[in-house]
């Protein structure tokens, strides 16, 4: 069955990997992103190319007024919603706790946890009114069960946020038949490396891996699809790592 979705963080890696692939099988996207307009663009573009309908929509994840715009945009361009991909996230440069600045903490939680709040509260207003249901996927990662020391404690921290909003929300609105649900991803080879200050992570840490490599955008797509799709019709509040064994 033909879905429409929205997914935040849609212009690049897993959340363009996403999009692509639910056009792929037809569905509508709305491709939401907050400063490349080039990226999200062609992202547009190709789905189109895959004969669906799709609208790339910029937005800051932490501002309420973009993200109820943001959903607005979407239905008025695409009809009523099936699924949000609570996607859109960031990382910021290794470093230990005593040395992060409270600018750097404060918009890791802005974006990473208040930005899939706002975005998850709006999912639900939508989803709930609509009489086939849906379903909410929340990307979430690996770091918050690893806590990731030494590295980014603030970024497993909004992560672990992020899996008790899953855990909180499955349950909330399974009366309403929509589904909430995580995925975690490991280490995938995406430009979120290249914006934490180290290119090459993925590359470099891959071999590190029980699989021995690094994964990639489309591996985690296939999750995201899959938790978005009938397939999944009775799975909620439910985990799934993406993550080669770590
Ligand atoms: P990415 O390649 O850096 O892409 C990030 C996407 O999020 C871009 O589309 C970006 O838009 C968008 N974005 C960033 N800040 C935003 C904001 N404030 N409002 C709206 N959109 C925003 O990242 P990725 O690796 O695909 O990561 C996607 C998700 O997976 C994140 O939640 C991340 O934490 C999670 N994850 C990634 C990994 C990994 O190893 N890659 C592992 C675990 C979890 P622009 O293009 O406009 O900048």
């Amino acid at each position: 069955m033909g879905k429409t979705i929205l997914v935040t963080g849609g212009s690049r890696g897993i959340g363009r990997a996403t999009a692509l692939k639910a056009a792929r099988l037809g569905w509508s996207v709305a491709v939401n992103y907050v400063r490349d307009a080039d990226a999200a663009a062609e992202v547009v573009r190709e789905a189109e190319r895959a004969g669906v309908k799709a609208v790339a929509i910029q937005g800051d994840v932490a501002v309420e007024a973009d993200v109820i715009r943001m959903f607005a945009q979407a239905t008025e361009a695409l009809g009523p919603l099936d699924g949000v991909v609570v996607n859109a996230g960031i990382v910021a440069p290794a470093s230990k706790l005593q040395d992060m600045s409270v600018e750097r903490l404060r918009r890791m939680f802005e974006v990473n946890v208040l930005g899939a709040y706002l975005c998850a509260r709006e999912a639900a207003r939508h989803l709930t009114k609509n009489a086939k249901g849906g379903s909410i996927v929340i990307v979430s990662s690996v770091a918050a069960r690893l806590g990731s020391p030494g590295e980014y404690v603030d970024y497993a921290g909004s992560k672990g946020a992020t899996d008790s909003l899953a855990l909180g929300l499955s349950k909330e609105l399974g009366p309403d038949g929509v589904r909430v649900n995580a995925v975690r991803p490991g280490l995938i080879d995406t430009e979120i490396h290249a914006s934490g200050g180290y290119a090459t992570r993925a590359l470099d840490l891959g071999s590190k891996m029980p699989l021995g490599r690094a994964g990639t955008a489309e591996e985690v797509a296939e999750a995201v699809i899959w938790l978005l799709s009938d397939a999944s019709s009775y799975v909620t509040g439910s985990f799934i790592d993406v993550a080669g064994g770590r």
